[in-house]
């Protein structure tokens, strides 16, 4: 008998999913889009089940509106990872599943690939380029975007040109558009794009022989400081994935994905790349996602999200820097890539490789222990050498703007030479506050349990955490003196203290502040290449995957923050942060040199760090974490609630603690903390408390809140609150 009811998932923040009946015309099928009467809207959701029974009476049952597939969104394997994600996470169904498609085929549009129009230059236009054009700027810079080829007719909109110049210029018959479609030409028989590849060394060799020797499921940590040759590994192994006619996913962090990057896959190899980020329009990223789907695209690189690109024929996934917090998202479905992409190829049964520097101290512990396969390049690539590195004791120093006198000393010697200096500060604005220098009030946040931050190239305090500001203070609120003096140094603050101390050198700031436009951070990575700045300071953004030969001297600020913070992690992030500087300043003939300012020169980990390596840290890390019973040695869930009112927040929480401890599955080996206040206790007017659950195990952690999530959802209190889960947090300030 053909099924009436459709079992609909919605995206709805609700552990449920919702009955349709099926008209006599209409025919969905299983993980496929309808459209369906939900209260006074139509929304589009997917179809989990076709069933008879209603546990509603037929009746109360609306009907489908409109199908909108005739073949499931996501192949079988992805579809069934999605429900993984779904109770993994403890995120509903429906929204695991919406979240998971492009906007486009969420908003109910047909999985087709859309024509993309292109400019080019006509031969007419490249004479017309040689005579230049005068005072018509918006043409020349058209023109001059086409020089080297043709280029999507959204990059004009994004750089503000109007679609009136491009028309002219059309009439004129300098330039025409082409329809960019995708090719569906089979990819051709030789696979590899180039002949002069370098010869693996053997540990290279070794890493590609053992992950080619192990047909289906396998996890490799590839443990290799940068320039060893990682990538080139990462491009051997995917080489004889396309030749067997299948596809090949690489993830990278956010601030990876950098035209270099890209341009070492799309050179090597005769097939199409497809490049999966957020800034992509709605029609780019679903026709990224069917060229994917429909084996297209060979190879897909891209950031999180790329990670849940359905493929025809899966045959390798490769994490890059898998230990980058980028790889967690923080909002919604709070999956890890990373740890999702490990799921993914056991499903797929195919090999999946992380690689790292500095792999993620849970990475390298499923490594030690054996559950993932350990491959390490120890050599480098090239001629980089190792930099030398110093602890600056800068106990009872006085600190100019955060920088000690022999810091300043050591500056001038390497600039002197000619050479580039990087400072890194992890905090943006001016100053972190703004305090009464006759009384000590200090200027915070309303809404937020917060100080202002001062930012002086816009005159303002801002709150970082709710966003928040407001035109600076001239006035103490507490006593009306008018001495208010800064506290604390903030990457705009140093970058002031330099122009005065070097005013002989350029000093470039990276951050987010500085950084806002699209294409800034690339102009201003540039322009470092060339040498325009002899002095950069940056947070972490600087960090990242960015190579400065003529950096030969490092300074990390503020190390004391990370290494008594009240977030578990901030440690292993702090010597991420200085593997990585450590591995990207200077080169053969110029050493160079990376020193740490702290108070604590004696720290156990920074002594290991220092004169070990990532790897002693990493073991004595793990050491203090296993006596601390603290991730990878136990597993965490972080309850966090917020609201108005903070009886109603602790009350709830405490409820949830109660639930919890009450459970059969809670034994002696599981534990709750808090509720507490959060480490931000007040956000945007809002008070926030958290829980934390640890279990010894992730299976027993699963079982547990799926057994006692509709409990919870049953409290009183949870309909005041917003509350959400966070599996293995990352972040806990
Ligand atoms: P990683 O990804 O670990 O930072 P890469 O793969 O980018 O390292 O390699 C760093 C540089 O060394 C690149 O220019 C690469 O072409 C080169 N390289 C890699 N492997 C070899 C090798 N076996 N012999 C010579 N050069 C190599
Ligand atoms: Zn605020
Ligand atoms: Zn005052």
């Amino acid at each position: 008998m053909r099924p009436s009811i459709a079992r609909v998932a919605l995206p709805v923040p609700l552990d449920k999913q919702f009955d349709y009946l099926i008209p006599n015309h209409l025919f969905p099928i299983i993980g496929g889009r309808v459209s369906v009467p939900f209260g006074r809207q139509t929304l589009v959701g997917i179809v989990i089940q076709l069933v008879n029974e209603s546990d509603f009476p037929r009746e109360q049952l609306k009907p489908i509106k409109q199908v909108l597939d005739a073949q499931p969104v996501w192949p079988e394997s992805l579809y069934s990872l999605l429900h993984w994600c779904s109770t993994f996470y403890q995120y509903p169904l429906g929204d695991t599943l919406c979240n998971a498609m492009p906007s486009a085929l969420r908003k109910g549009k047909a999985a087709d690939f859309t024509t993309l129009v292109e400019w080019q230059m006509t031969p007419a236009g490249k004479d017309q380029l040689m005579q230049g054009f005068g005072r018509a700027v918006k043409q020349a810079k058209v023109m001059s975007m086409l020089e080297s080829g043709s280029v999507p007719h959204q990059e004009f909109i994004d750089q503000e040109v109007s679609s009136s110049v491009l028309k002219t210029l059309q009439e004129k018959g300098w330039i025409e558009s082409i329809d960019k479609k995708p090719s569906f030409a089979p990819w051709p028989k030789e696979i590899e794009a180039i002949t002069d590849k370098p010869k693996l060394n053997a540990e290279q060799a070794i890493a590609i022989a053992t992950v080619n020797s192990n047909p289906g499921f396998g996890c490799y940590l590839l443990e290799g400081v940068t320039g060893s040759g990682k990538t080139e590994v990462y491009l051997n192994l995917i080489k004889p994935v396309l030749e067997k006619n299948k596809q090949a996913l690489i993830l990278v962090p956010e601030i990876g994905l950098t035209p270099q990057t890209i341009n070492r896959f799309k050179k090597r190899f005769n097939v199409p790349v497809e490049v999966i980020h957020s800034g992509l329009n709605d029609t780019e990223r679903l026709n990224a996602w069917l060229a994917a789907r429909d084996k297209i695209a060979g190879i897909v690189i891209g950031t999180r999200s790329a990670l849940l690109t359905p493929f025809l024929d899966l045959g390798i996934i490769i994490v890059d820097e898998e230990h980058d917090a980028s790889y967690k998202q923080q909002d919604s479905l709070r999956y890890h890539a990373r740890d999702v992409a490990v799921m993914r190829a056991n499903k797929e049964k195919i090999p999946v490789v992380l690689g790292s520097a500095t792999p993620a101290l849970e990475t390298l512990h499923n490594a030690l222990t054996g559950k993932y396969h350990h491959l390490t390049l120890t050599q480098r690539a090239g001629v980089a050498v190792p930099t030398t590195n110093k602890v600056l004791d800068v106990k009872g120093l006085y600190l100019e703007s955060g920088l000690s006198a022999p810091l300043i000393a050591e500056m001038r010697k390497h600039l002197g030479a000619g050479n580039q200096v990087m400072l890194f500060l992890n905090r943006r604005g001016f100053s972190p506050a703004l305090m009464c220098h006759e009384c000590g009030w200090i200027a915070e946040c309303q809404r937020c349990d917060a100080y202002y931050t001062f930012h002086q190239y816009s005159n303002e305090i801002r709150c970082h955490h709710c966003g928040s500001q407001r035109p600076v203070i001239h006035q103490c609120q507490g006593c009306g003196s008018t001495h208010l003096v800064t506290v604390g140094v903030g990457t705009e603050q140093l970058e002031t203290q330099l122009a005065e101390l070097f005013p002989e050198y350029k000093t470039i700031r990276i951050d987010r502040d500085s950084t806002r436009r699209k294409g800034s951070l690339e102009t201003a990575l540039e322009s470092i290449r060339k040498g325009d700045y002899q002095i950069l300071i940056g947070t972490q953004m600087l960090a990242k995957g960015h190579h400065f030969p003529d950096v030969t001297l490092v300074g990390l600020l503020d190390v004391d923050g990370s290494l008594y913070s009240s977030d578990f992690r901030a440690s292993e992030r702090l010597a991420q942060l200085f593997i990585q500087v450590a591995g990207r300043a200077g080169r053969a003939s110029k050493p160079g040199e990376v020193i740490l300012q702290t108070h604590h020169p004696e720290h156990s980990l920074l002594q290991a760090l220092l004169h070990q390596s990532y790897r002693h840290f990493a073991q004595t890390a793990l050491q203090e974490r296993k006596l601390a019973m603290l991730p990878p040695y136990t597993f965490l869930t972080l309850f966090r609630a917020e609201a108005n009112d903070t009886a109603l927040v602790e009350e709830f929480l405490r409820q949830v603690r109660h639930t919890l401890e009450a459970h059969p599955l809670f034994d002696d080996t599981c534990m709750v903390l808090g509720p507490t206040p959060a480490p931000l206790a007040k956000r945007a007017g809002k008070s926030r408390w958290q829980l934390l659950l640890q279990t010894q195990t992730r299976s027993l952690m699963q079982k547990l809140l799926t057994s006692a999530k509709p409990a919870i959802n049953l409290l009183p209190a949870a309909k005041k609150v917003r509350w959400t889960l966070d599996i293995e947090p990352q972040d806990l300030s």
